[in-house]
């Protein structure tokens, strides 16, 4: 990991990169680098940034786990940070962090399920209607917006 200066962040930033070690959402992201062998950097914002994810799951081009972004790629560290996270998919992943540092933490995950389960059953796709997706950006995230669908049309296409 490369050194940011920590008196360059602000003071929302400090507190949101605390409160994700103090909770483990942070602990638990780099958990999942080491266990995954993506290497990880001191990123900006206070953010970790690992390039180089391969396994299949979760299906996004990018996640975040506490102040842990996770970016897909075809070798551990193939990406400069730069090429990794455009200005966009940064300011979605941060307000991730952001997200989880909200919810104390762990809590997230469950709620982002539900989030996610929910526009999955309204649009057919897992971002378009879920709240965290919404709120971080679903353009800035890379998303298509879907319409809502029937609940009549859900129960047919399931
Ligand atoms: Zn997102």
């Amino acid at each position: 990991m490369t050194r940011g200066r920590t008196t360059d962040l602000t003071r929302r930033q400090r507190l949101r990169r605390a409160a994700n070690w103090v909770n483990l959402s942070t602990p638990l992201g780099l958990g999942v680098a080491a266990l995954t062998g993506t290497p990880v950097r001191r990123g900006p914002h206070g953010l970790y940034v690992g390039t180089g994810y391969r396994p299949p799951l979760p299906v996004a081009g990018a996640f975040t786990v506490g102040n842990v972004v996770l970016v897909r790629g075809r070798a551990p560290g193939d990406l400069p940070l730069t090429a990794a996270l455009s200005p966009d998919l940064l300011r979605h992943e941060a307000a991730h962090a952001t997200q989880y540092a909200a919810l104390l933490g762990l809590p997230f995950l469950p709620a982002y399920a539900l989030a996610a389960a929910w526009s999955l059953l309204r649009t057919g796709d897992p971002a378009s209607r879920n709240v965290f997706e919404r709120r971080a950006g679903l353009r800035l995230g890379g998303y298509r917006e879907r319409p809502v669908r029937t609940l009549r049309a859900s129960r047919r296409r399931g």
